[in-house]
């Protein structure tokens, strides 16, 4: 980074692959374990499991990229793709299966797989399909993991079904394969405070995650959540303080870390909250504003690793 306030998602892939390269949303038939057994997951988790713009999972994987791929091909006269499994938790299924997934993926222009998926969901045996694939193919892999907090108790109370631990392991695991990681953090989680932006800023920095996702937390009808902030059981904090919370986050954040999004769009339709009624661009262009006159910029705060204990003696 070194100019701008902090590392744009959009740079990285013009640097990093010569060109714009656009990510194509792919959707397969796919649930999550935290879904079972009558379970309705996160406790924010809604029917499409945070996937917003998508084809039907009735169309096989090459016929969803063809669609899309050839859409943006007219449209922007794009050259490269991102193959990208987004909705619900894309490793949840039986190796077989996730092997043929995957191959599916692999066509003339796509340079890039990316898949979500949880902390709990990967494992060896599926990143030894993905080095397969990306060996044979010539093709980088992503795996975004959903952290969405650093603070141990709101894990619980959201009902993500993990813990840190299993961030940590998946996280060390992506790594040691050569792969790039994205971590998806929600910043305005109700019980979450300034603390645990600042938190899981550092987490995503120590675990050398390549790239972050940060999300609003919206509230869709017919999740517990809803009936959580019906029965005023919380409070979703100002837009203020998530404008806040996003400055001090990119603050601690390692300025190696690529930033994909500083708040996600969300539907407004079947919902009880979004984005504080506002559009997503909006906040970001005043998060970015506001980082501007402050002089703020992503790891400005970023002096705590390294053995910042004895650092007086090293210097
Ligand atoms: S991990 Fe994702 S898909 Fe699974 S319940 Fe939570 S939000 Fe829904």
């Amino acid at each position: 980074m070194k100019e701008d306030i902090y590392n744009r998602y959009a740079l990285y892939l013009k640097e990093h692959y010569g060109q714009r390269v656009y990510k194509l949303p792919i959707h397969i038939a796919v649930s999550c374990p935290n879904r079972r057994n009558g379970s309705k997951g996160c406790s924010y988790c809604g029917e499409k499991g945070a996937g917003l713009e998508r084809l039907s999972d009735a169309f096989s994987v090459e016929e969803q990229l063809k669609q899309t791929m050839g859409y943006i091909q007219k449209r922007y006269k794009a050259k490269k793709f991102i193959a990208y499994f987004q909705s619900f938790t894309n490793t949840y299924m039986p190796l077989e299966q996730f092997y043929e997934y995957m191959k599916q993926a692999v066509m003339e222009n796509i340079v890039e797989i990316a898949l979500s998926t949880r902390p709990d969901c990967i494992g060896r045996p599926y990143l030894e399909i993905l080095k397969e694939i990306s060996q044979k193919n010539h093709i980088e892999i992503t795996v975004e993991l959903g952290l969405q907090t650093a603070n141990y108790h709101s894990l619980k109370k959201v009902g993500r079904g993990h813990t840190l631990a299993e961030y940590i392991e998946a996280a060390l695991l992506v790594k040691q394969y050569g792969f790039h990681l994205c971590t998806h953090v929600i910043l305005n989680l109700p019980w979450d405070t300034e603390l645990d932006a600042i938190e899981s800023a550092k987490l995503v920095s120590v675990m050398k995650s390549d790239f972050v996702k940060l999300h609003g937390l919206y509230i869709e009808k017919g999740t517990k959540m809803a009936e959580q902030y019906e029965k005023k059981e919380f409070e979703i904090c100002s837009v203020e303080e998530y404008k806040k919370r996003v400055k001090l986050f990119l603050q601690y954040l390692s300025p190696d870390i690529w930033v994909q999004r500083i708040l996600g769009r969300a539907p407004q339709e079947d919902t009880l909250f979004a984005n504080w009624g506002q559009s997503w661009w909006k906040i970001r262009d005043e998060i970015e504003q506001e980082m501007k006159a402050e002089k703020s910029y992503q790891g400005k705060q970023f002096h705590y690793l390294g053995g910042s204990g004895v650092r007086e003696f090293l210097v």
